[in-house]
């Protein structure tokens, strides 16, 4: 059996950070990527420190580079299961049924955002529709901010976006789960709630035009931020009976150990913020931690009777 010390499920910021700080400590590291990360339909990386816009392909190449000179193998395909078996050793099997061991295993296997099923939105996101105003409220500001909240109740979005413009519209398709003091309150802070069923985001050129709605009526809007939920990439950590959330991520300890022993959740799959700073930093902290499991597991006991006087 070819042993690896540990496996990386997802090569997104969280997974390649793991892979770096293990790789410089000598471990035997595979990295599975199937090259869905959540972040490939944005136009600039904000908030990481020393990378402002950098494409999300340009930051993975950059990473890949450093990943294959410490020495971690990426393989690029889909991990379709993966179990602990009896031993200990962690078994993970490829999409093709092919099989990998490891000592230890990290999930970072990140989230899909659930997009409306409304013509343009798919267009748009990452372009003029956003999920998270800090990634993006910043090359938006003074413009004619739209929020989207159907499914969920969106207040908290609306009033946040007011760091960035005046002009904010909380649009509910259809739906209104605003309690009446959360009407107040937005009407108060000038936010304007329209609740019309929306039919298309009229676009041009990757921009957002107008909010067509149902009733034939249109309103300008210049980019859309939306709060509709999330779910996970994959099941994996799910199939382990890792404890999760109410939002359906994994729950960690501070070192991103799971319920489950030897098994680490890192990134946007574990609960913290969604940054990829936040992902890489989870990454970094979960592979020092396994690498410090490792060393207890290897360190040799001296033998009885043997100890210095
Ligand atoms: C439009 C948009 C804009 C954003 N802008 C910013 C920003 O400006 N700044 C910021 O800090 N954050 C931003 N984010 C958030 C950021 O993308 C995430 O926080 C970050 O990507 C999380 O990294 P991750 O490694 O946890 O997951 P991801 O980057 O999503 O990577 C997940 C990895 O897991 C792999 N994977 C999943 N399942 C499997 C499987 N079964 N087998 C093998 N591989 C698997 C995927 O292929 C991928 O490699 C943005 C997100 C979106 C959607």
């Amino acid at each position: 059996m070819n042993l690896q010390d540990c496996i990386i499920v997802g090569g997104g910021p969280a997974g390649l950070n793991a892979a770096v700080v293990l790789g410089r400590c000598r471990r035997k590291v595979l990295v599975f990527d199937s090259a869905t990360y959540r972040n490939r339909y944005s136009h600039g990386v904000h908030n990481y420190l020393t990378r402002d816009n950098i494409l999300p392909s340009e930051l993975l190449t950059l990473a890949h580079t450093e990943v294959k000179k410490y020495g971690a193998k990426m393989i690029h395909k889909k991990v379709a299961t993966a179990r602990k078996n009896d031993d200990g050793i962690f078994m993970v099997k490829d999409e093709d049924g092919k099989a990998y061991h490891s000592k230890k295993l990290l999930i970072a296997t990140g989230l899909w955002d659930n997009l409306p099923e409304i013509p343009g939105f798919k267009e748009l996101y990452g372009k003029s529709v956003f999920h998270c105003p800090y990634c993006d409220g910043w090359e938006v500001q003074e413009k004619n901010v739209g929020v989207y909240a159907r499914n969920k109740n969106g207040f908290e979005l609306a009033l946040a976006l007011k760091c960035w413009t005046d002009s904010v519209t909380l649009y509910t398709d259809g739906r209104n789960r605003l309690k009446p003091t959360e009407v107040e309150t937005l009407v108060a802070n000038g936010i304007t709630i329209v609740s019309y069923p929306i039919a298309e985001l009229e676009h041009k050129d990757d921009h957002l035009k107008n909010i067509r709605f149902k009733n034939g009526e249109k309103r300008q809007c210049d980019a859309l931020f939306f709060v509709n939920g999330f779910r996970m990439q994959c099941d994996l950590a799910e199939t382990f009976g890792c404890i999760m959330s109410k939002k359906g991520v994994v729950l960690t300890n501070r070192q991103q150990q799971t319920n489950v022993e030897g098994l680490y959740v890192a990134g946007d799959a574990a609960k913290d913020m969604h940054f990829v700073v936040v992902a890489a930093a989870e990454g970094a902290k979960a592979a020092v931690i396994i690498n410090k499991e490792l060393i207890k597991e290897e360190t040799v006991q001296p033998a009885e009777g043997t100890l210095a006087t």
